[in-house]
């Protein structure tokens, strides 16, 4: 029986799961994450790619099936934990016996996508791709440009870390039981330069999350609705917009990342 409130929506295509495998470009030397092995299914792929598997599974009724479908394996970690509660780090260093990139390979319980994707990336283990699979209207929030409906804070907060692309979608029929909704795989790969050297991560957040409060608003009118609009926020606010050359009347979803990085970096410099 399938547990509808942990998302268990199993892969039964051969065709798909390799596919995952195979966009992951895996190999022998990589440490391999898996969110949510259900009964195992994308867990063989990831296992055959030699590498080391460290796998979180929350239904403790998963783990004795998975015990049975992995027992071929030597290479293969699985822990029985809310992988939102667990110290991924801590874990992961724990159980890997060799160094190596961190490659996270998933197809993920959809009510918990983005809390995941942002335990992941805020973990502090140095991560180099991620090949996960979610429903796709998330996919295209989190791979969207700027210019676009799709694009937000939470496209913002995945891209400030990783390049993010759309690899394939997978028609809701591929899965036992069915979704709602049709799923992407993305492909996040780590940025080996910073696209801009933010001063104070918190703070960059904060304010593209403000941006996008009301996606109808201006820039101007999200910000000191944020900030607030006393005399001293307004020139605060005026001075650092135009010293980045932004127009105070565009809409937070025409910024770039970068700009966002700058107009947060010149906000910091030039103290309220
Ligand atoms: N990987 C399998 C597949 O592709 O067929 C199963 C994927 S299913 C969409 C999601 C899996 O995540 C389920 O096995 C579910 O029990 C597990 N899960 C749900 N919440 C979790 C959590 N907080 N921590 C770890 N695993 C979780």
């Amino acid at each position: 029986s399938f547990k509808k409130s942990l998302g268990q929506n199993f892969l039964t295509e051969p065709n798909i799961l390799r596919n995952i495998a195979s966009t992951a470009e895996l190999n022998e030397t990589d440490r391999i994450i898996e969110i949510g092995p259900g009964i195992g299914a994308l867990t063989e792929h990831l296992a055959r790619s030699n590498g080391e598997v460290l796998a979180f599974e929350i239904d403790q009724r998963l783990i004795e099936v998975l015990d049975d479908t992995m027992s071929p394996y030597n290479n293969v970690t699985v822990v029985n934990e809310d992988v939102l509660k667990a110290d991924v780090k801590q874990i992961a260093e724990s159980v890997f016996q060799t160094e190596g990139s961190i490659k996270v390979v998933a197809n993920l319980p959809y009510y918990i996508t983005t809390p995941i994707m942002m335990h992941l990336l805020m973990s502090g283990l140095d991560v180099e791709s991620m090949v996960v699979m979610m429903q796709k209207e998330v996919a295209d929030r989190i791979t969207a440009v700027p210019g676009t409906k799709a694009y937000g804070s939470l496209s913002i907060a995945v891209q400030y870390y990783m390049d993010a692309d759309l690899a394939f979608i997978v028609p809701k029929t591929a899965f036992v039981p069915q979704p709602n909704v049709d799923s992407a795989i993305i492909k996040l790969q780590k940025r080996t330069t910073p696209l801009v050297d933010v001063v104070d991560e918190d703070f960059f957040f904060k304010l593209t999350r403000s941006a996008f409060t009301q996606r109808r608003k201006t820039l101007w009118n999200n910000l000191i609705s944020y900030f607030g609009k006393d005399e001293a926020t307004k020139e605060w606010l005026e001075t650092s917009l135009n010293e980045c050359n932004i127009d105070p009347k565009r809409r937070g979803e025409t910024l770039s990342i970068i700009e966002f990085g700058e107009l947060s970096n010149r906000l910091i410099a030039n103290k309220k």
